[in-house]
This record gives structure tokens, C-alpha cells and sequence, in this order.
């Protein structure tokens, strides 16, 4: 399979081709497509495997058109556990998203948090956030999920171990039901699948 083949828009293809990518690694070829037609997923896979693009492309695709994010408002959130996950996943945004009039942000603990409630004020088509300060912000009204079109939890598992359930189960609480879910783990532990069942609606699994 070819990127060609995939049907992403010509702006991200671009963005894509000049990163020196020929084709798409196995998890890419089948969560792109799954996600473009607006399933929720379930994958296994480790870093290193390309799940990054793996969930970016596919959204970026999906939010290229319609309305985009204004006043506080984020229409897909990406959920990492760790700030340099956060901040590693929004390069992975930026760069793929070069040649598209979004805006994306990246929210996490450990620094100051006036400059990123001034910065979401623009609204955000994407947000990497991890799950404390996400919370923080949104309790401080610097975030509305009216308009969320999708979520993805990335490093569930770690999520889990570092202890996260409990933000995560806030998190979903604000979220609106009607929403694209897609799930990325190591593994699919009992802990994982038990909270997929709250999550993800009728998911395509990709174990690869
Ligand atoms: P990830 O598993 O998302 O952390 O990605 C691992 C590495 O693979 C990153 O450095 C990506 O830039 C790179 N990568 C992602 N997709 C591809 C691809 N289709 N072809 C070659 N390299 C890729």
C-alpha cells in the first residue's frame, strides 16, 4: 500500500512525502482508513510502530473540513501520559499539519499555566494535553468541549500505571457522548479492556 492510496487530503499527503515517508507501516494502513471513515479503534502498538501518525493523519484529514476551533473550543483531544509524550505527539501534529490553516495546541504540568489558558482563549483544533493539567485548565473555564469531535488516549496502559483512571474518568465525564474514540495501548490488559467498554463504540481492533 501507498500513501497515494489512502485518500488523504492533498495538504497532509504533502506534509507526509516530505518527511521521507514511502509507505504506510502496518498499524497506519489500517487505522488511517478506519479512522477517516469515523470508526472508533482499538490498537496495540508500541512506540516505534507509527501509531503517532498512525491517529494524526487520519484526524487532521477529518477536521480539514468543517468549522474550525474558536474561542476556548477543541475539537479533537489527544490524552498522553507523560508531558514529553505530549510534547513529542504535537510535533508529530505541527509538522504533518504544515500546509493546513489549523491551529493546534499542548497543554501539560510543571510549567506555568497563564501562558497556555491565553493560548487555548484561539481555540484549539487539536490539543495534546495530559490529564491533570487538562483538568486544571478546564475547570478554570480555559476549555469547552462543546464542539469535541474525537478523543484519543495514547499510552493507555502507562496511563493506567502512572495512576491516571481517575482524571481520565473526569475527563470523559465533560465530554459530549457523541464523539470518535480511539484507543492506543501495549497491551490490552483486563484494566484496559474494562476501560474500553466505556469508551470505544463497536471498535475496529488492530493488534499488530
Ligand atoms: P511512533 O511509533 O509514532 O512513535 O513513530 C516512530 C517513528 O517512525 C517516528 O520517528 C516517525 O517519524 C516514524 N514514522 C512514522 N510513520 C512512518 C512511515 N510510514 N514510514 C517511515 N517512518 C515513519
Amino acid at each position: 500500500m501507498l500513501f497515494e492510496d489512502l485518500g488523504l487530503a492533498q495538504e497532509i499527503a504533502r506534509a507526509v512525502s516530505e518527511q521521507g515517508y514511502s509507505a504506510p507501516t502496518p498499524i497506519q494502513a489500517q487505522a488511517i482508513p478506519a479512522v477517516m471513515q469515523g470508526n472508533d479503534i482499538m490498537a496495540a502498538a508500541q512506540t516505534g510502530t507509527g501509531k503517532t501518525a498512525g491517529f494524526t493523519l487520519p484526524l487532521l484529514h477529518l477536521l480539514s473540513s468543517g468549522e474550525r476551533a474558536s474561542r476556548g473550543r477543541v475539537r479533537a483531544l489527544v490524552l498522553t501520559p507523560t508531558r514529553e509524550l505530549a510534547a513529542q505527539v504535537f510535533d508529530n501534529v505541527q509538522s504533518y499539519s504544515k500546509y493546513l490553516p489549523l491551529r493546534h495546541s499542548v497543554v501539560f504540568g510543571g510549567v506555568k499555566i497563564n501562558p497556555q489558558m491565553v493560548r487555548l482563549r484561539g481555540g484549539a483544533d487539536i490539543l495534546v494535553a495530559t490529564p491533570g493539567r487538562l483538568l486544571d485548565l478546564y475547570n478554570q473555564g480555559a476549555i469547552r468541549f462543546d464542539r469535541l469531535e474525537a478523543l484519543v488516549l495514547d499510552e493507555a496502559d502507562r496511563m493506567l500505571d502512572m495512576g491516571f483512571i481517575h482524571d481520565i474518568k473526569k475527563v470523559l465525564r465533560v465530554l459530549p457522548a457523541k464523539r470518535q474514540n480511539l484507543l492506543f495501548s501495549a497491551t490490552f490488559s483486563p484494566e484496559i479492556r474494562q476501560l474500553a467498554k466505556g469508551l470505544v463504540k463497536n471498535p475496529l481492533e488492530i493488534d499488530i
